[in-house]
């Protein structure tokens, strides 16, 4: 079994937007206690890489054969072990399912996910390989648009999607990016 139910969230969101393939080097940014990693894992297979950070310290796999890593995604010197651990080839996508904790604020708790969201973001930009896929989750509010805005600008396509498992809860979102490309993405392409 899954070690979280959100694992049911990434495997609709692979599914639907067709993400995640064997081979695959996949980072994972929030990723305790693991679920996601688990399902990245059997999509990569052995072929593929699997990097998870989080605040909280990941149980090994005994199943599964993933890179993880205690740290603070905000602090430069994640990212730059991440860097380290992709190495040149750079990431086929990078995922974010990061989440503050929360206040009850609403409008508290929504800034701190877009925080989280754009430290997500520049990860992914110094990560992924052309045509990369990004999934990142923020907690709708009114900064959600100018993101979603500054998301497109580095993909060929990006969709909002609120998968079934996660529809009974709170106001997350999953934004999910394709085609990552350094060059801005022409209007109308
Ligand atoms: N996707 C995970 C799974 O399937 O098991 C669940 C992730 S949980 C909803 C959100 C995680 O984001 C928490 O474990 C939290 O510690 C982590 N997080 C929040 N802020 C972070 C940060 N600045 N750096 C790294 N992880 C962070």
């Amino acid at each position: 079994g899954y070690r979280a139910r959100s694992a049911y969230k990434l495997k609709q969101i692979a599914e639907e937007a067709d993400l995640l393939a064997p081979g695959d080097t996949v980072v994972d940014l929030g990723a305790a206690p693991g679920g996601w990693l688990q399902v990245a894992a059997e999509e990569v297979g052995d072929g593929g890489t699997v990097v998870g950070v989080d605040l909280q310290r990941i149980d090994e796999f005994d199943e599964h054969d993933v890179e993880t890593l205690r740290g603070d995604m905000t602090e430069e010197r994640t990212r730059h072990y991440l860097r380290e651990a992709v190495g040149e080839g750079g990431a086929d996508a990078v995922l974010s399912d990061m989440a503050p904790n929360m206040t009850g604020e609403y409008n508290l708790d929504h800034a701190r996910s877009v925080h989280l969201a754009r430290q997500a973001l520049d990860t992914a930009d110094e990560l992924l390989a052309p045509g990369g896929d990004f999934v990142v989750k923020v907690f709708q509010g009114e900064d959600l648009d100018t993101f979603r805005d500054d998301v497109a600008d580095s993909f060929q396509y990006v969709r909002t999607v609120s998968p079934p498992a996660s529809r009974d809860s709170s106001s997350e979102v999953y934004l999910v990016a394709k085609g990552y490309t350094t060059s801005p993405v022409a209007e109308g392409d």
